[in-house]
């Protein structure tokens, strides 16, 4: 370990969308692993600013697996749904700076128009200039501009042209939510987060939030995008997958697993040892180098 003055923070921030399944036990052993290894601090968030995709009990059963598994915080649990003033005021920032505009747009008019029909997701600007006459502001985007460059602890150099390839996002939702783009940059500013380690399924995600820091004043932390854990027909471990809870699982086994996916060599018979000794080797092992330059990979079948 390098001593306490790293000012290294990390942090795990899993939506309480259904239980904790071996996907986001890959994210919380990388992004807990990368911050002892580098003597900081580590995080948990629970991201439930998405009141529509949370689900009663999920966001306490995920808490209950970590304690279960021996993950340890050090900081009370931040829940989003109780930071709204915050993500409120960064959006009365934007507006005030100029960055922000209201949008009338429905789904069906962006699906309809010319733009977006070649199958990209780009906001057209309809509305970038003033809303149409007759209209009201539904939700609110940011202009977007310039391009996102980034350093990829794992993937490697990174690059997005926040116009062209994104377009103008959306920071307010239409059902008045949020957007998690807005929640997480505030979040992980307001906490000091330093070091962001977490699926690649959000590499995509990782342009706007840099675009967001830099109109907001944050700093920008450093990125890690582990490989994604899908199942056998390459899709995402989710709920909409069905993947099964991790809970169903010996711990020390599904450690043991999270560290293989990992691409860390742990010794053959620790999935059968007690947990303390995975978490020991683990921490005396782990190597970010290690990590698969990959953005996903096929989760191994659990006993
Ligand atoms: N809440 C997001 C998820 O569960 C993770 C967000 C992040 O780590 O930035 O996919």
């Amino acid at each position: 370990m390098t001593g306490t003055q790293s000012p290294y923070i990390g942090r795990f921030a899993p939506s309480p969308s259904g239980p904790l399944h071996f996907g986001s036990l890959v994210a919380a052993v990388g992004s807990c692993l990368e911050a002892r290894r580098h003597g900081g601090r580590w995080l948990l968030r629970i991201e439930d600013v998405d009141a529509p995709r949370t689900v009663a009990g999920a966001a306490d059963a995920i808490i209950a697996t970590l304690t279960r598994f021996g993950f340890e915080w050090d900081a009370d649990i931040v829940w989003q749904s109780r930071r709204t003033e915050a993500y409120a005021a960064a959006l009365e920032r934007l507006k005030a700076d100029g960055h922000a505009f209201p949008c009338a747009c429905t789904r069906r008019e962006l699906a309809d128009s010319a733009l977006t029909r070649d199958g990209s997701h780009r906001y057209p600007g309809t509305c970038r200039d003033g809303l149409p006459p007759g209209r009201s502001a539904r939700a609110w985007r940011v202009r977007a501009a310039g391009v996102a460059r980034f350093d990829d602890a794992i993937q490697g150099p990174q690059q997005e042209d926040l116009e062209a390839d994104v377009g103008d996002y959306i920071v307010l939702r239409a059902d008045g939510l949020f957007a998690y783009q807005l929640a997480v940059v505030v979040d992980d500013a307001e906490a000091g987060v330093t070091h962001v380690v977490r699926g690649a399924d959000l590499l995509d995600s990782t342009a706007r939030q840099i675009h967001l820091q830099r109109l907001l004043g944050l700093p920008t932390p450093a990125y890690a995008h582990l490989p994604v854990a899908t199942n056998a027909a390459g899709e995402k471990l989710s709920k909409q997958t069905l993947a099964q809870a991790i809970d169903d699982h010996p711990p020390a086994a599904a450690l043991t697993a999270a560290l293989a996916f990992l691409g860390q060599r742990p010794p053959r018979d620790l999935a059968q040892a007690p947990l303390a000794r995975v978490w020991d080797w683990a921490l005396a092992n782990w190597s970010l180098a290690n990590v698969a330059r990959r953005r996903h990979a096929v989760a191994p079948e659990l006993t």
